[in-house]
Protein backbone atom coordinates (compact mmCIF):
# COMPACT_ATOMS: atom_id res chain seq x y z
CA UNK A 1 0.00 0.00 0.00
CA UNK A 2 2.57 2.38 0.87
CA UNK A 3 4.77 1.70 -2.13
CA UNK A 4 1.31 2.51 -4.00
CA UNK A 5 0.59 5.93 -1.87
CA UNK A 6 3.96 6.87 -2.24
CA UNK A 7 3.74 6.40 -6.87
CA UNK A 8 0.10 8.44 -6.19
CA UNK A 9 1.89 11.15 -4.39
CA UNK A 10 4.78 11.15 -7.03
CA UNK A 11 2.17 11.57 -9.63
CA UNK A 12 0.52 14.34 -7.48
CA UNK A 13 3.83 15.97 -7.39
CA UNK A 14 4.19 15.83 -10.95
CA UNK A 15 1.04 17.19 -12.16
CA UNK A 16 2.10 20.21 -9.40
CA UNK A 17 5.28 20.45 -11.40
CA UNK A 18 4.74 19.40 -14.70
CA UNK A 19 1.19 21.03 -14.87
CA UNK A 20 -2.01 19.59 -15.96
CA UNK A 21 -0.93 18.56 -19.72
CA UNK A 22 1.42 16.41 -18.89
CA UNK A 23 -0.98 14.24 -16.70
CA UNK A 24 -3.79 12.59 -17.80
CA UNK A 25 -7.47 13.53 -15.98
CA UNK A 26 -9.76 11.28 -14.44
CA UNK A 27 -9.23 7.52 -14.40
CA UNK A 28 -5.74 6.79 -15.44
CA UNK A 29 -6.12 5.62 -18.65
CA UNK A 30 -4.56 7.58 -22.08
CA UNK A 31 -6.66 9.89 -23.38
CA UNK A 32 -6.38 12.31 -26.34
CA UNK A 33 -4.25 15.77 -25.23
CA UNK A 34 -8.15 17.80 -26.61
CA UNK A 35 -9.55 16.24 -23.79
CA UNK A 36 -7.16 17.18 -21.34
CA UNK A 37 -7.46 20.72 -22.51
CA UNK A 38 -10.93 20.86 -22.08
CA UNK A 39 -11.03 19.35 -19.07
CA UNK A 40 -8.75 22.02 -17.80
CA UNK A 41 -10.18 24.80 -19.40
CA UNK A 42 -13.35 23.44 -17.29
CA UNK A 43 -11.46 23.72 -14.29
CA UNK A 44 -13.00 26.89 -12.06
CA UNK A 45 -9.90 27.20 -10.31
CA UNK A 46 -6.20 26.80 -11.45
CA UNK A 47 -5.64 23.01 -11.74
CA UNK A 48 -2.82 22.90 -9.24
CA UNK A 49 -4.92 24.82 -6.31
CA UNK A 50 -7.58 21.87 -6.96
CA UNK A 51 -7.24 18.82 -4.18
CA UNK A 52 -6.07 15.67 -6.09
CA UNK A 53 -7.16 12.65 -4.90
CA UNK A 54 -4.80 9.83 -6.00
CA UNK A 55 -5.84 6.21 -4.87
CA UNK A 56 -8.81 4.57 -3.13
CA UNK A 57 -9.24 2.07 -1.06
CA UNK A 58 -12.15 -0.32 -0.18
CA UNK A 59 -12.49 -2.57 3.14
CA UNK A 60 -14.41 -4.42 5.28
CA UNK A 61 -17.53 -6.38 3.91
CA UNK A 62 -21.23 -6.78 3.89
CA UNK A 63 -22.37 -5.32 7.66
CA UNK A 64 -19.56 -2.75 6.90
CA UNK A 65 -17.84 -1.19 4.15
CA UNK A 66 -14.67 1.57 4.29
CA UNK A 67 -14.06 3.63 1.63
CA UNK A 68 -11.19 6.09 1.93
CA UNK A 69 -9.38 8.28 -0.85
CA UNK A 70 -6.26 9.18 -0.53
CA UNK A 71 -5.85 13.06 -0.76
CA UNK A 72 -3.91 15.82 -0.78
CA UNK A 73 -5.57 17.76 1.02
CA UNK A 74 -8.86 17.45 3.28
CA UNK A 75 -11.87 17.36 1.49
CA UNK A 76 -15.80 18.26 2.85
CA UNK A 77 -18.51 16.78 1.09
CA UNK A 78 -21.86 17.11 1.32
CA UNK A 79 -23.48 13.76 2.20
CA UNK A 80 -26.57 12.37 0.19
CA UNK A 81 -28.60 9.20 0.57
CA UNK A 82 -30.88 8.25 -2.54
CA UNK A 83 -33.00 5.66 -3.65
CA UNK A 84 -33.69 3.27 -7.25
CA UNK A 85 -31.03 2.60 -7.10
CA UNK A 86 -29.16 3.28 -3.80
CA UNK A 87 -26.22 5.62 -3.41
CA UNK A 88 -25.04 7.74 -1.38
CA UNK A 89 -23.70 10.95 -3.17
CA UNK A 90 -20.56 12.86 -1.76
CA UNK A 91 -20.70 16.40 -3.41
CA UNK A 92 -17.81 18.61 -3.91
CA UNK A 93 -15.81 21.42 -4.74
CA UNK A 94 -14.06 20.39 -7.82
CA UNK A 95 -11.59 17.69 -7.01
CA UNK A 96 -8.55 16.47 -9.72
CA UNK A 97 -9.60 12.67 -9.77
CA UNK A 98 -6.29 10.63 -10.26
CA UNK A 99 -7.17 7.55 -8.87
CA UNK A 100 -5.90 4.58 -11.18
CA UNK A 101 -9.03 2.77 -12.79
CA UNK A 102 -8.07 -0.45 -11.67
CA UNK A 103 -8.35 0.55 -7.65
CA UNK A 104 -11.84 1.80 -8.78
CA UNK A 105 -12.71 -1.54 -9.81
CA UNK A 106 -11.92 -3.57 -6.58
CA UNK A 107 -15.33 -2.37 -4.76
CA UNK A 108 -16.63 -5.70 -2.20
CA UNK A 109 -18.88 -5.12 0.63
CA UNK A 110 -22.14 -3.12 0.65
CA UNK A 111 -20.56 -1.23 -2.64
CA UNK A 112 -21.46 -2.40 -6.08
CA UNK A 113 -19.61 0.57 -7.93
CA UNK A 114 -17.57 3.27 -7.30
CA UNK A 115 -17.85 6.58 -9.94
CA UNK A 116 -16.23 10.01 -9.78
CA UNK A 117 -15.72 12.93 -11.64
CA UNK A 118 -17.73 16.38 -12.47
CA UNK A 119 -21.34 17.49 -12.60
CA UNK A 120 -21.09 20.65 -13.32
CA UNK A 121 -18.70 23.50 -13.59
CA UNK A 122 -16.32 23.46 -10.42
CA UNK A 123 -17.94 20.67 -8.33
CA UNK A 124 -17.15 17.19 -8.70
CA UNK A 125 -18.92 14.62 -7.07
CA UNK A 126 -18.52 10.84 -5.74
CA UNK A 127 -21.17 8.15 -6.03
CA UNK A 128 -21.32 5.42 -4.25
CA UNK A 129 -23.66 2.66 -5.73
CA UNK A 130 -24.88 0.02 -2.99
CA UNK A 131 -25.14 -3.36 -3.56
CA UNK A 132 -27.84 -3.56 -0.70
CA UNK A 133 -28.95 -1.03 1.40
CA UNK A 134 -26.23 1.39 3.75
CA UNK A 135 -25.68 4.50 5.81
CA UNK A 136 -23.06 6.20 5.55
CA UNK A 137 -21.38 7.12 8.95
CA UNK A 138 -19.34 10.49 9.89
CA UNK A 139 -16.38 11.14 6.96
CA UNK A 140 -13.70 11.74 8.27
CA UNK A 141 -10.08 13.36 7.08
CA UNK A 142 -7.28 12.33 8.33
CA UNK A 143 -3.24 13.06 7.78
CA UNK A 144 -1.08 10.56 6.79
CA UNK A 145 2.40 9.91 5.68
CA UNK A 146 3.65 12.50 8.33
CA UNK A 147 1.22 15.00 6.66
CA UNK A 148 1.86 15.44 3.24
CA UNK A 149 -1.38 13.91 2.32
CA UNK A 150 -4.96 13.32 3.75
CA UNK A 151 -7.27 10.08 3.78
CA UNK A 152 -10.57 10.85 3.63
CA UNK A 153 -12.51 8.23 5.00
CA UNK A 154 -16.50 7.47 4.72
CA UNK A 155 -17.84 4.05 6.80
CA UNK A 156 -21.25 2.65 5.44
CA UNK A 157 -23.09 0.53 7.70
CA UNK A 158 -25.80 -2.18 6.31
CA UNK A 159 -29.00 -0.80 7.22
CA UNK A 160 -32.98 -2.08 6.83
CA UNK A 161 -34.90 -0.86 3.62
CA UNK A 162 -37.00 1.22 5.73
CA UNK A 163 -34.24 2.92 7.76
CA UNK A 164 -33.09 3.25 4.33
CA UNK A 165 -36.14 4.61 2.66
CA UNK A 166 -36.59 7.29 5.82
CA UNK A 167 -32.93 8.78 5.43
CA UNK A 168 -33.50 9.04 1.50
CA UNK A 169 -36.54 10.60 2.07
CA UNK A 170 -35.72 12.97 4.67
CA UNK A 171 -32.56 14.25 2.25
CA UNK A 172 -35.18 14.63 -0.51
CA UNK A 173 -37.36 16.67 1.71
CA UNK A 174 -34.10 18.68 2.84
CA UNK A 175 -33.56 19.31 -0.54
CA UNK A 176 -30.04 17.90 -0.28
CA UNK A 177 -30.64 15.22 -3.51
CA UNK A 178 -29.06 16.43 -6.46
CA UNK A 179 -31.50 17.76 -8.92
CA UNK A 180 -30.06 18.38 -12.35
CA UNK A 181 -26.35 18.71 -12.20
CA UNK A 182 -25.27 20.16 -15.54
CA UNK A 183 -25.51 23.35 -17.39
CA UNK A 184 -26.20 23.34 -20.92
CA UNK A 185 -23.22 24.89 -22.74
CA UNK A 186 -23.29 28.35 -23.76
CA UNK A 187 -23.21 27.19 -27.26
CA UNK A 188 -26.70 26.53 -27.13
CA UNK A 189 -28.31 29.86 -27.35
CA UNK A 190 -30.30 30.33 -30.34
CA UNK A 191 -28.60 31.92 -33.53
CA UNK A 192 -31.08 34.77 -34.70
CA UNK A 193 -31.75 34.59 -38.59
CA UNK A 194 -29.68 31.76 -39.25
CA UNK A 195 -32.01 29.87 -41.01
CA UNK A 196 -30.26 26.64 -41.74
CA UNK A 197 -31.12 23.57 -40.48
CA UNK A 198 -30.02 22.71 -37.19
CA UNK A 199 -27.94 19.60 -36.42
CA UNK A 200 -27.70 18.25 -32.80
CA UNK A 201 -24.23 16.42 -32.85
CA UNK A 202 -24.80 14.68 -29.40
CA UNK A 203 -21.54 12.85 -28.17
CA UNK A 204 -22.67 10.37 -25.37
CA UNK A 205 -21.79 10.33 -21.21
CA UNK A 206 -18.98 12.94 -20.19
CA UNK A 207 -17.89 14.00 -16.46
CA UNK A 208 -18.64 11.84 -13.33
CA UNK A 209 -20.43 9.24 -16.27
CA UNK A 210 -17.60 7.44 -18.23
CA UNK A 211 -19.98 5.54 -20.42
CA UNK A 212 -18.47 2.60 -21.37
CA UNK A 213 -14.94 1.14 -20.68
CA UNK A 214 -13.44 -1.76 -23.10
CA UNK A 215 -10.24 -2.88 -24.04
CA UNK A 216 -6.70 -1.19 -23.18
CA UNK A 217 -9.07 1.28 -20.63
CA UNK A 218 -10.50 2.90 -23.54
CA UNK A 219 -13.19 4.81 -22.49
CA UNK A 220 -16.58 5.48 -23.94
CA UNK A 221 -16.69 9.08 -23.27
CA UNK A 222 -13.79 10.31 -24.55
CA UNK A 223 -13.68 7.81 -27.97
CA UNK A 224 -17.44 9.64 -28.72
CA UNK A 225 -16.40 12.94 -27.84
CA UNK A 226 -13.63 12.78 -30.48
CA UNK A 227 -16.15 11.32 -33.21
CA UNK A 228 -18.22 14.30 -32.32
CA UNK A 229 -15.90 16.53 -33.00
CA UNK A 230 -14.72 15.60 -36.18
CA UNK A 231 -18.69 15.02 -37.26
CA UNK A 232 -19.16 18.66 -36.29
CA UNK A 233 -16.12 20.25 -38.08
CA UNK A 234 -16.87 18.11 -41.64
CA UNK A 235 -21.07 19.46 -41.05
CA UNK A 236 -19.55 22.64 -40.51
CA UNK A 237 -17.21 22.62 -43.46
CA UNK A 238 -20.25 22.13 -45.54
CA UNK A 239 -21.82 25.34 -44.83
CA UNK A 240 -25.81 23.80 -45.39
CA UNK A 241 -25.85 23.23 -41.38
CA UNK A 242 -25.70 24.66 -38.37
CA UNK A 243 -24.20 22.16 -35.81
CA UNK A 244 -24.72 22.40 -31.92
CA UNK A 245 -23.16 20.48 -29.56
CA UNK A 246 -24.57 18.88 -26.37
CA UNK A 247 -20.77 18.70 -25.03
CA UNK A 248 -17.62 20.05 -26.35
CA UNK A 249 -15.39 18.76 -23.24
CA UNK A 250 -15.50 16.16 -20.73
CA UNK A 251 -18.54 17.47 -18.67
CA UNK A 252 -21.86 15.89 -17.45
CA UNK A 253 -25.00 16.50 -19.34
CA UNK A 254 -28.06 14.22 -18.27
CA UNK A 255 -29.95 12.96 -20.48
CA UNK A 256 -33.19 14.84 -20.28
CA UNK A 257 -31.02 17.81 -20.99
CA UNK A 258 -29.74 17.06 -24.48
CA UNK A 259 -33.65 16.33 -24.98
CA UNK A 260 -34.38 19.80 -24.31
CA UNK A 261 -31.64 21.30 -26.15
CA UNK A 262 -32.80 19.50 -29.37
CA UNK A 263 -36.15 20.86 -29.07
CA UNK A 264 -35.03 24.64 -27.79
CA UNK A 265 -32.89 24.71 -31.01
CA UNK A 266 -35.79 23.11 -33.21
CA UNK A 267 -33.24 20.78 -34.56
CA UNK A 268 -33.62 19.23 -38.30
CA UNK A 269 -31.47 16.09 -36.63
CA UNK A 270 -30.53 14.64 -33.16
CA UNK A 271 -26.96 12.37 -33.59
CA UNK A 272 -26.16 10.35 -30.12
CA UNK A 273 -22.97 9.10 -30.79
CA UNK A 274 -21.46 6.04 -28.06
CA UNK A 275 -19.83 2.72 -28.39
CA UNK A 276 -21.23 -0.41 -26.85
CA UNK A 277 -19.56 -3.14 -24.69
CA UNK A 278 -20.30 -7.06 -24.68
CA UNK A 279 -17.84 -8.32 -22.46
CA UNK A 280 -19.31 -11.74 -23.01
CA UNK A 281 -18.91 -11.77 -27.01
CA UNK A 282 -15.39 -10.27 -27.49
CA UNK A 283 -16.65 -11.34 -31.19
CA UNK A 284 -19.43 -9.21 -31.89
CA UNK A 285 -18.60 -5.92 -33.54
CA UNK A 286 -19.89 -3.23 -35.46
CA UNK A 287 -21.75 -0.46 -36.41
CA UNK A 288 -25.08 -0.24 -34.77
CA UNK A 289 -27.79 2.97 -35.72
CA UNK A 290 -30.99 2.98 -33.12
CA UNK A 291 -34.29 4.82 -33.34
CA UNK A 292 -36.53 5.10 -30.31
CA UNK A 293 -39.63 2.87 -30.08
CA UNK A 294 -41.53 1.75 -27.21
CA UNK A 295 -40.94 -2.14 -28.11
CA UNK A 296 -37.58 -2.89 -28.81
CA UNK A 297 -36.71 -4.85 -31.88
CA UNK A 298 -34.89 -7.26 -30.36
CA UNK A 299 -33.47 -8.48 -26.61
CA UNK A 300 -30.14 -6.69 -27.19
CA UNK A 301 -31.27 -3.33 -28.25
CA UNK A 302 -33.56 -3.38 -24.85
CA UNK A 303 -30.08 -4.33 -23.04
CA UNK A 304 -28.34 -1.67 -24.95
CA UNK A 305 -31.40 0.85 -24.38
CA UNK A 306 -31.52 -0.16 -20.72
CA UNK A 307 -27.72 0.27 -19.80
CA UNK A 308 -27.72 3.52 -21.75
CA UNK A 309 -30.59 5.19 -19.70
CA UNK A 310 -28.90 4.78 -16.38
CA UNK A 311 -26.78 7.34 -17.28
CA UNK A 312 -28.24 9.99 -15.07
CA UNK A 313 -28.69 7.43 -12.15
CA UNK A 314 -25.49 6.71 -11.82
CA UNK A 315 -24.55 10.59 -12.04
CA UNK A 316 -26.24 10.74 -9.15
CA UNK A 317 -29.75 11.92 -10.06
CA UNK A 318 -32.86 11.26 -9.27
CA UNK A 319 -35.30 8.98 -10.90
CA UNK A 320 -37.84 11.80 -13.13
CA UNK A 321 -40.60 11.06 -15.61
CA UNK A 322 -39.92 11.92 -18.75
CA UNK A 323 -43.07 14.21 -19.54
CA UNK A 324 -43.07 14.94 -23.14
CA UNK A 325 -45.60 17.54 -22.83
CA UNK A 326 -47.02 17.24 -26.02
CA UNK A 327 -50.28 15.07 -26.15
CA UNK A 328 -53.23 14.91 -27.66
CA UNK A 329 -53.87 13.64 -31.35
CA UNK A 330 -51.67 16.43 -32.54
CA UNK A 331 -48.92 14.80 -30.54
CA UNK A 332 -49.89 11.49 -31.96
CA UNK A 333 -49.25 12.63 -35.18
CA UNK A 334 -46.27 14.65 -34.27
CA UNK A 335 -44.57 11.54 -33.14
CA UNK A 336 -45.52 9.24 -35.68
CA UNK A 337 -44.30 11.86 -38.31
CA UNK A 338 -41.15 12.09 -36.35
CA UNK A 339 -40.63 8.31 -35.76
CA UNK A 340 -40.89 7.93 -39.54
CA UNK A 341 -38.35 10.06 -40.18
CA UNK A 342 -35.91 9.08 -37.52
CA UNK A 343 -36.27 5.71 -39.62
CA UNK A 344 -35.48 7.15 -42.57
CA UNK A 345 -32.08 8.53 -41.72
CA UNK A 346 -31.32 5.28 -39.77
CA UNK A 347 -32.21 3.79 -43.04
CA UNK A 348 -30.24 6.03 -45.12
CA UNK A 349 -27.45 6.16 -42.85
CA UNK A 350 -27.06 2.17 -42.72
CA UNK A 351 -27.11 2.56 -46.50
CA UNK A 352 -23.94 5.01 -46.45
CA UNK A 353 -21.62 3.79 -43.71
CA UNK A 354 -21.14 0.34 -45.23
CA UNK A 355 -18.28 1.30 -47.42
CA UNK A 356 -16.67 3.57 -44.96
CA UNK A 357 -16.93 0.74 -42.29
CA UNK A 358 -17.78 -2.21 -40.75
CA UNK A 359 -21.20 -2.46 -39.77
CA UNK A 360 -23.08 -4.93 -37.38
CA UNK A 361 -24.92 -7.93 -38.54
CA UNK A 362 -27.92 -6.77 -37.48
CA UNK A 363 -27.35 -2.62 -38.51
CA UNK A 364 -30.69 -1.02 -37.80
CA UNK A 365 -32.44 -1.35 -34.18
CA UNK A 366 -34.78 0.22 -32.47
CA UNK A 367 -35.56 0.43 -28.49
CA UNK A 368 -36.95 2.61 -25.48
CA UNK A 369 -33.40 5.03 -25.44
CA UNK A 370 -35.08 8.39 -23.19
CA UNK A 371 -31.82 10.20 -24.84
CA UNK A 372 -34.18 9.78 -28.02
CA UNK A 373 -37.53 10.78 -26.91
CA UNK A 374 -37.98 14.40 -28.67
CA UNK A 375 -41.41 14.23 -30.05
CA UNK A 376 -40.91 16.96 -32.82
CA UNK A 377 -36.97 16.19 -33.50
CA UNK A 378 -35.72 13.01 -35.74
CA UNK A 379 -33.26 11.67 -33.62
CA UNK A 380 -30.78 8.25 -33.60
CA UNK A 381 -28.33 6.79 -31.59
CA UNK A 382 -25.03 5.60 -33.06
CA UNK A 383 -22.95 2.85 -31.95
CA UNK A 384 -19.70 3.11 -33.04
CA UNK A 385 -18.80 -0.25 -32.36
CA UNK A 386 -17.85 -1.97 -29.48
CA UNK A 387 -15.23 -1.55 -27.11
CA UNK A 388 -15.16 -5.15 -25.79
CA UNK A 389 -13.73 -6.21 -29.53
CA UNK A 390 -10.03 -5.88 -30.03
CA UNK A 391 -10.44 -5.17 -34.04
CA UNK A 392 -13.42 -2.40 -33.49
CA UNK A 393 -11.33 -0.96 -30.27
CA UNK A 394 -8.51 -0.43 -32.90
CA UNK A 395 -10.47 1.22 -35.44
CA UNK A 396 -12.38 3.84 -32.80
CA UNK A 397 -8.75 4.60 -31.79
CA UNK A 398 -7.16 5.48 -35.32
CA UNK A 399 -8.54 8.85 -36.91
CA UNK A 400 -8.44 7.68 -40.11
CA UNK A 401 -11.30 5.79 -39.69
CA UNK A 402 -13.11 8.46 -37.54
CA UNK A 403 -12.44 10.68 -40.43
CA UNK A 404 -14.04 7.77 -43.10
CA UNK A 405 -16.88 6.96 -40.71
CA UNK A 406 -17.55 10.90 -40.66
CA UNK A 407 -17.45 11.15 -43.95
CA UNK A 408 -20.20 8.44 -44.93
CA UNK A 409 -22.63 10.39 -41.55
CA UNK A 410 -21.69 13.83 -43.41
CA UNK A 411 -23.78 11.95 -46.72
CA UNK A 412 -26.08 10.72 -44.55
CA UNK A 413 -27.13 14.07 -43.18
CA UNK A 414 -26.64 15.44 -46.82
CA UNK A 415 -29.25 12.84 -48.20
CA UNK A 416 -31.78 13.37 -45.62
CA UNK A 417 -31.81 17.18 -45.68
CA UNK A 418 -31.87 17.51 -49.22
CA UNK A 419 -35.49 18.17 -50.09
CA UNK A 420 -35.09 21.16 -47.46
CA UNK A 421 -31.82 22.60 -48.43
CA UNK A 422 -33.12 22.21 -51.99
CA UNK A 423 -36.24 24.47 -50.78
CA UNK A 424 -33.75 27.16 -49.07
CA UNK A 425 -31.27 27.37 -52.21
CA UNK A 426 -34.72 27.76 -53.92
CA UNK A 427 -36.16 30.19 -51.73
CA UNK A 428 -32.56 32.23 -52.05
CA UNK A 429 -32.71 32.48 -55.62
CA UNK A 430 -33.55 35.57 -57.45
CA UNK A 431 -37.23 35.11 -59.41
CA UNK A 432 -36.69 34.12 -62.84
CA UNK A 433 -38.56 36.05 -65.16
ZN1 LIG B 1 -23.18 5.03 -24.27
Amino acid sequence: LLVKVACGLALFGFTLLGGPATVEAGQGSPRPSETLRAATAQATASPAALPVAVDLQVGGDSASTRIAFTVSSPIKPSVTVLEKPDRILLDLPEVNFQIPAESAKKVKGLLKSVRYGLVGPGRSRIVLELAQPGLPGKAINEPILAGAATSFALEIRKADREAFARAAESDRRDGLAAQTASVLPGEAAKVRGDKRPVIIVDPGHGGIDIGAVGLNDTIEKDVVLAFGRTLKAKLESSGQVRVVMTRDSDVFISLGERVKLARSEEAALFVSIHADTLQASPEVRGLTVYTNSDRASDAEAARLAESENRADALAGLEATEDGEEVNGILGDLMRRETRTYSHLFARTLVGQITAASKLNKNPQRSARFQVLRAPDVPSVLIELGYLSSKSDVELLRASEWREKAADSVVSAIQTFLAPRLAQQVGASAPAVP
